[in-house]
């Protein structure tokens, strides 16, 4: 069997691997870290959960190990692109995990925090820089950081960053950085708009790729439930005081369907917290450590916000909305079946929800196992105790603004900063036209709490569930198939061809 140390890393890594408790290289890192150590670029297809920060930090490692430089004022050596600030964190606690016994400095920098921290912090000196698109170009912007002495480059979650409207900071950041460097490219998916990107960033990539997304359902069991979309909390209600749902997190469409549920639940006696792109970077910390304790034992995420973010055991999935993209689907369930754990994903269909869940299963090539709602379910439901009252601030000022839709059309407009993050007190960026800066639809803002007992009566238009809305007025990813612009499911598009030969930073 092929060990780290057969891999020949360098010895402080190995000790510091170690000190982790990882015992063989997994599937990905075995392919990836023999070519990165030669210097080569690297295309991977791989996702979180399968070891790849590792199977890219420690060849970057080695590599600083192996040419030690003086560090630089602004200019890191090594720039690894993250889609989120929680991917950026973790792969920074990585590189900081596996770096423990080498002297060097691993900085994040990410939007929705003060600026003039981190160009302090820049000043004094960086070698690996984990960083978002949109920030990172802030900081060039600002003269306050320097890309042209960047020797490694990686990018994490491509597709993703697609998904958020990065694709032009990427193309921007492809033209500022050096020719001569190593790029390491990491995406679960490869449609062709990646592929294209992957063009730009990669000369002559090694291909390296594991577990299809289809397979990571297979060690997942599933079930669904058919259940009405004004049924669903109750079901959920009910799912969760039940002691083996221990840690269990939870999915929903929106951030304020996240809420939602969580204010039920905790009406219910259900310890829960919500994590969504409208929670501050400290309410996200503190919600993320109360349940990798086991304070709360239910998480209520977005997908984007649960994108990424290494949660160990996860005992059960809650899809309480079914993704309208089925890759989503994947990467949620794919979230209970890590480091070879079993787990289970149970997911609540709604009528309008069914081409959804066909879509799914034709991806994972499986029939979800149907599971019946419990018996008297009605007259539980009934029973259980009413959700809190709203009494968040954030949540306060998104009612006020329901009121807004389309009346101040020309209101000064206060955006977030270019990773998507919101200034407290700010609107977010194209919030009048329910559009998102990338021009995509943004996702639906009210809260429809009115409408509880009625099902949709009374709902502002846009927080109807899917079906009940017409086309003009779903996001784009609701509309069916036909509809939709932009991602297929593409599978191994032709990479783009190389700008020729160059000579390999390592090399
Ligand atoms: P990632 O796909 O990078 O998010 O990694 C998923 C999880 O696997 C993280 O908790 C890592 O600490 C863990 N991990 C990575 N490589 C190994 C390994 N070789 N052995 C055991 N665990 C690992």
């Amino acid at each position: 069997m092929t060990t780290f140390e057969s891999l020949g890393l360098a010895q402080p890594l190995l000790a510091a691997l170690e000190d982790e408790g990882y015992l063989n290289p997994t599937p990905i890192q075995l392919q990836a870290i023999p070519p990165a150590l030669e210097g080569h670029d690297l295309l991977g297809i791989a996702q979180t959960g399968t070891g790849k920060t590792a199977a890219f930090a420690l060849p970057i490692l080695h590599y600083l190990i192996g040419n030690p430089a003086q560090r630089r004022k602004m200019a890191p050596r090594v720039l690894v692109l993250a889609p989120t600030r929680e991917l950026a964190t973790q792969i920074a606690d990585s590189f900081r995990a596996y770096a423990r016994f080498i002297k060097l400095n691993v900085m994040t920098v990410f939007g929705g925090v003060p600026i003039p921290r981190q160009e302090k912090q820049l000043a004094t000196g960086v070698d690996v820089l984990v960083a978002t698109p949109g920030r990172l170009l802030d900081l060039v912007d600002r003269r306050s950081l320097l890309l042209d002495q960047v020797e490694v480059l990686v990018l994490d979650e491509a597709d993703q960053m697609l998904d958020l409207g990065f694709i032009h900071s990427l193309k921007r950041i492809a033209q500022i950085l050096p020719r001569q460097r190593q790029s390491l490219f990491f995406s679960a998916t490869m449609p062709t708009a990646i592929a294209e990107l992957a063009g730009r960033y990669l000369t002559d990539p090694v291909k390296v790729a594991v577990t299809p997304v289809a397979t990571t359902a297979e060690r997942v069991a599933q079930h669904v439930t058919f259940v009405n979309q004004a049924e669903k909390q109750a079901l959920l209600t009910m799912t969760l005081r039940q002691p083996e749902f221990a840690k269990c997190l939870v999915f929903t469409r929106t951030k304020h369907g996240a809420d939602r549920v969580v204010r039920h639940l905790i009406g219910a006696g259900v310890r829960s917290a919500a994590i969504h792109g409208n929670k501050s970077q400290p309410q996200r910390e503190r919600a993320l450590e109360q349940f990798k304790k086991g304070e709360i034992g239910v998480l209520v995420a977005t997908d984007i916000a649960a994108r990424g973010i290494d949660i160990d055991a996860v005992s059960h999935v809650i899809n309480f909305e079914l993704p309208n993209v089925p890759e989503q689907y994947v990467h949620r369930i794919g979230r209970t079946a890590r480091a070879g754990l079993d787990g289970v994903a149970l997911s609540f269909c709604a009528p309008d929800e069914k081409p959804f869940l066909k879509d799914i299963e034709k991806l994972t090539r499986m029939k979800i196992d149907p599971l019946s709602l419990p018996e008297n379910f009605l007259k539980e439901a009934a029973r259980l105790p009413k959700p809190l009252p709203v009494t968040d601030e954030r949540d306060r000022s998104d009612h006020a603004r329901r009121g807004e839709v389309g009346t101040h059309k020309h209101a000064p407009r206060r955006f977030g900063d270019r990773d998507g993050n919101r200034q407290p007190g700010a609107r977010e960026e194209g919030r009048h036209q329910g559009r998102r800066p990338d021009g995509r639809a943004q996702e639906a803002r009210s809260d429809g709490e009115a409408a509880h007992a009625h099902p949709h009566a009374g709902r502002p238009r846009s927080d109807r569930p899917h079906g009940d809305r017409p086309h003009g007025d779903r996001p784009h990813g609701d509309r069916p198939r036909g509809h939709r612009g932009g991602r297929g499911r593409g599978g191994g598009g032709r990479v783009g061809g190389g700008r020729g030969p160059r000579a390999n930073a390592q090399g």
